[in-house]
């Protein structure tokens, strides 16, 4: 008896010994989503210090057990598409795992979606963006309607009665997600119909219809919109022609008195990543919208809810590599390769830093950007000419950089990277999206032409701020040097080359004058001075690796 039990028991240790699971990381849960130097630095430095305290809470929300949960669990289970009721009305619902709403209910509330324009406190859209860089480290999908309620207030103003009417109701922090006449909810989301079949980038194609009716500023759409996303919004804004040209109108989900709008959503789009989100292709017929600025000046209103959206666009990148990093340095402290850590193998080192680099870089720039957005808002007419180029500069680059950053940060978990548990699978889908929306790559470079043809001031405004940085570094003052030359001479074609070398000096210029010299130095060394290969992982010998890592990774990297 006894040697039969001796040998159940050496049977059990063997089966379990053929499963013992070592050398794998521990899950990063839970983790501060705050606890970023650049982050914090450029809070403080672009006037949301007193913001602080808040920032540090919701950074350690996003990174607790319940909120990646619900990230997760928004992203397994889409949104789905419900056309009609059981008696074959159109109800044009879709429905949302309640993670989403979860994860809406904190962004909303925690001032991510319209509040900082209800806020006097100057700072307040600053404090917006860093709430976004570490909530946005849950989920990036519902990212969008924030996004888009934030962006529309600007917009809305052009037609004070209506802003008079919903804008209250867009800067609240309530979030209310039942379909109701908006002005009696306790909460607004707005989303944007610009995109058709026929044009995205080039608009002024579009040709759902608006047709006056016998009441002064309203109309009536017909059409069909490519992409619209959060199409469970109560408002949207939206492009048509009418009479004297392409107009912005203002599209309710519900009209006032209480029946549906006309918002048919022929379907959702199977996408890419961004699947928490809900993209749809609404459908206008006899739709009642109201008119937002003048007649024939839709671009020009709209535009101010794309500037702001375009920020956002450059904040969601730097919120992937920040997320993606932090993933990567976690990994590379508990995993061992070759007898050592990863983080403690020279070429890991190499590539870890060159990434805080790049993410320290993206985070500053957007800090700025809201900065200049900020007091740009509040009538700093400087800043408004520089947040005018640098956030077009701003958008086409570091969107530009998420999709590479995000697949190194992912190869650096190795084949656990490229698996969907790991979550960086979700996180590498949703980079390359942010340099199509809002302006894809080309759009955004050739808008920086046109800024610098059109509006001279902010050309002026971006040296001036480059200026401040001179004397400095010699790769610096070298690269604002040849900017200068090339500003005066590119051609439509050499657009990307321009404003990739304008990013790049506004980025160097503001690690030189802000972060640690060794930051600085390793950016201009390779980004500016040519010491560098075309992949992450490239610094020259010179880099100093432990000064870059501390200040990204301070646990041990
Ligand atoms: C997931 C998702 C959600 C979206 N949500 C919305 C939404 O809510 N509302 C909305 O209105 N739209 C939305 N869009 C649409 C998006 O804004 C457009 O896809 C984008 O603006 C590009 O337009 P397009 O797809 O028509 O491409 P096109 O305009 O056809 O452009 C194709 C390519 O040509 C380039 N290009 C265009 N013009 C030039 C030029 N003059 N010179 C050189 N290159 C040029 C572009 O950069 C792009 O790379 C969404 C898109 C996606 C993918």
């Amino acid at each position: 008896m006894a040697s039969i039990l001796a040998h159940e028991r050496s049977t059990t240790h063997e089966r379990s010994t053929t499963h013992d699971v070592t050398n794998q990381p521990p899950p990063l849960v839970p983790y501060d989503a705050s606890e970023d130097t650049a982050l914090i630095e450029g809070l403080r430095r672009e006037g949301a210090g007193w913001a602080e305290e808040g920032i540090r809470r919701l950074g350690l929300r996003a990174g607790s057990a319940q909120a990646q949960e619900w990230a997760e669990l928004a992203n397994r289970h889409e949104p789905e598409l419900r056309t009609h009721d059981r008696y074959g009305n159109r109800v044009d619902e879709v429905e949302f795992h309640p993670s989403w709403h979860h994860l809406m209910r904190v962004a909303v509330g925690e001032g991510l979606a319209g509040a900082p324009w209800a806020d006097g406190r100057p700072g307040a859209h600053v404090a917006r963006t860093a709430g976004g860089l570490v909530w946005g480290q849950t989920d990036a999908g519902h990212g969008c309607p924030t996004s888009m309620t934030y962006a529309a207030i600007p917009a809305l103003r052009r037609q004070p009665e209506l802003a008079k009417v919903y804008e209250p109701l867009l800067t609240g922090r309530e979030y209310d997600p039942e379909l109701r006449v908006p002005s009696e909810k306790r909460g607004l989301l707005a989303g944007m119909g610009m995109t058709e079949k026929q044009g995205g980038s080039d608009v002024r194609t579009n040709t759902t219809a608006a047709t006056p009716t016998a009441e002064p500023g309203v109309y009536t759409l017909r059409g069909h919109k490519w992409f619209t996303s959060a199409p469970m919004c109560d408002l949207f804004l939206v492009l048509a022609q009418a009479p004297d040209g392409l107009s912005c109108f203002l599209v309710p989900r519900v009209l006032p008195d209480g029946s549906r709008n006309t918002f048919r959503i022929q379907r959702l789009k199977d996408k890419l990543g961004n699947r928490s989100n809900a993209s749809s292709e609404p459908e206008f017929d006899g739709t009642v919208a109201w008119l937002v600025g003048p007649e024939g000046q839709g671009v020009k209103t709209i535009i101010e809810m794309v500037n702001c959206t375009r920020l956002d666009c450059v904040m969601m990148s730097a919120t992937l590599m920040r997320r993606t990093l932090v993933e990567a340095g976690h990994h590379v402290r508990h995993r061992s390769a070759f007898g050592a850590r990863l983080v403690d193998q020279p070429l890991m080192r190499n590539v870890l830093a060159d990434l805080a680099l790049e993410s320290d870089a993206a985070t500053t720039l957007s800090l700025r950007l809201a900065g200049a957005a900020d007091r740009a808002v509040r009538g700093d007419t400087d800043e408004a000419a520089f947040r005018r180029i640098a956030t077009a500069v701003g958008k086409y680059w570091v969107t530009k950089r998420g999709p590479a950053f995000t697949a190194e940060a992912l190869e650096c978990l190795g084949g656990n990277g490229y698996v969907e548990e790991s979550g960086m699978p979700r996180h590498y889908r949703e980079a390359p999206l942010l340099s199509i929306w809002e302006g894809s790559g080309n759009v955004n470079a050739l808008d920086v032409m046109r800024a610098l043809r059109r509006e001279p001031g902010s050309a002026q405004a971006l040296f001036a701020e480059l200026a401040l940085a001179q004397g400095a570094d010699a790769r610096l003052d070298a690269a604002l040097t040849r900017l200068k030359v090339q500003v005066a001479q590119t051609s439509e074609a050499g657009a990307r080359r321009l404003v990739e070398l304008m990013a790049l000096t506004l980025q160097a210029s503001l690690l030189v004058r802000h972060a640690p010299p060794a930051v600085a130095d390793a950016f201009c060394a390779t980004r500016l001075g040519g010491d560098w290969g075309h992949a992450f992982g490239t610094l020259p010998d010179t880099a100093d690796l432990d000064t870059v890592l501390a200040r990204a990774l301070p646990d041990g990297a």
